[in-house]
């Protein structure tokens, strides 16, 4: 039977990116995925799911040696982002005021782990298994058996990094909190006459923010937040009437668009009451599914991957068992308290923004005036949202 240091359940872009730090330790390890993505070809369509990847997802990509193919594939650099529900309290955040060239770089999903794979399969201590899926797993004291569709493997751990759906946190027992946002989010790939590839912005509206996120060329990707129904009306209209009703509803800073392609998702918040149990550790999506608000997502599953990678390193560095359930505790005490707040402070974003009351209107308007007139206020917020 083959055995392995660590298995993990997901090769997404949090997946791959932890098999690929645990190697790094000299783990031997083994990623068990679904469906491989598809290749990258020059100007093939951009696809409809991306990530503004923050200054430390991408040193992370960088310490994996997934960075440089990445950019050279396509990725578009945004130094500025501004964000605004009246003109009046327009803010902007610009990378100059934290002494850095960007602020981040928005990137298609399936680059990111292709990017990724490429290094995995070049990588001696790590075995790739694809299309397979897991089946059940066994644990015990010393190992956990893993059941996949036509083997069993062993190993001394099993990382979850499977998604928001996680089968393997539902395998383990470990129950979550979270509810179902009443808005839904449309996704819409869009070519724009203006070029305003170096700055991303979010617009308040009553009824949800919409964002406009640079790619490469004249191209952009849309998010237009609203009610459910009205996000199900939206997907059924033609690629032209739904043109019609962006430039309706987004601010003419947009300028002239065309739809090139659409996707709507629901927004869903869960949160894992426990990130480790009996040899199982989960990371990302499995973990905390958060408000794409500030596309926060990926980089907190970047985050996970960085902390487990430091945890493990220390216990090996002194001799340790680095598997051990107070190794993990470790990780659990790292991120747990990160992922929580910052899922706390994208509902106080959601709630506060999209609350009627004329008053309330005005302190949040008010808010986002003071940020402007107080520099360090403004930095600290922005070297946050950054990751550094
Ligand atoms: C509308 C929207 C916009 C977003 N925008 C941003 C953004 O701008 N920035 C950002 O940081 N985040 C954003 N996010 C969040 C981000 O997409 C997720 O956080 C991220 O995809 C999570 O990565 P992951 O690897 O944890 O999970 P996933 O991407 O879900 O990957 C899980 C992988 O596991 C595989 N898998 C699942 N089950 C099994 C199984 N049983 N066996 C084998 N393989 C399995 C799947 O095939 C998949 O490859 C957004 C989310 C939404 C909904």
């Amino acid at each position: 039977m083959d055995k392995f240091d660590c298995v993990v359940v997901g090769g997404g872009m949090v997946g791959a990116a932890s098999a690929l730090s645990l190697a790094q330790l000299g783990l031997k390890i083994a990623v068990i995925e679904k469906s491989a993505p598809k290749s990258f070809i020059q100007n093939q369509p951009f696809d409809l799911r991306v990530s503004a990847l923050s200054l430390s997802s991408q040193f992370l990509l960088e310490q994996l040696n997934a960075w440089p193919q990445i950019k050279q594939w396509r990725a578009c650099p945004y130094r500025r982002l501004s964000v605004w529900e009246q003109e009046s309290a327009y803010t902007e955040f610009s990378a100059s005021e934290i002494n850095e060239q960007h602020l981040g770089h928005i990137v298609e999903n399936r680059l990111i782990q292709l990017s990724l794979w490429q290094q995995i399969q070049h990588h001696e201590n790590i075995d790739l298994f694809c299309p397979e899926s897991l089946i059940s797993f066994e644990q015990n004291d010393k190992q956990v058996s893993v059941q996949l569709s036509n083997k069993t493997i062993e190993t001394k751990l099993l990382i979850a990094a499977d998604g928001a759906h996680s089968q393997v946190r539902q395998l383990a027992n470990i129950g979550t909190t979270g509810w179902d946002y009443q808005q839904a989010a449309m996704l819409i790939n869009v070519e724009t006459e203006l070029s305003q590839q170096d700055i991303t912005w979010q617009h308040f509206r009553e009824t949800g923010p919409v964002a406009m996120l640079p790619m490469p060329g004249n191209h952009a990707s849309l998010v237009w937040y609203h009610a459910k129904e009205e996000i199900s009306r939206l997907s059924n209209l033609s690629n032209p009437q739904l043109q019609a009703a962006i430039l309706e509803a987004f601010p003419a800073k947009l300028g002239n668009i065309k739809v090139i392609d659409k996707a709507s998702f629901p927004l869903t918040r869960r949160h894992a009451n426990q990130y480790q149990k009996n040899r199982v550790v989960l990371l990302g999506d499995a973990a905390h599914t958060i408000n794409p608000l500030a596309g926060q997502g990926v980089n907190l599953g970047f985050k996970d991957v960085k902390a487990l990678q430091e945890v493990v390193a220390k216990a090996i560095g002194e001799g340790k068992c680095w598997h051990d359930v107070e190794v993990l505790a470790g990780y659990e005490k790292a991120r747990r308290r990160d992922n929580l707040l910052m899922m706390t402070a994208m509902d106080m974003l959601y709630t506060g923004f999209s609350h009627p009351s004329g008053l309330i209107k005005l302190f949040r308007n008010t808010g986002l005036f003071m940020t402007n007139k107080f520099p360090k206020l403004k930095n600290k917020a922005l070297e946050y949202a950054c990751g550094i």
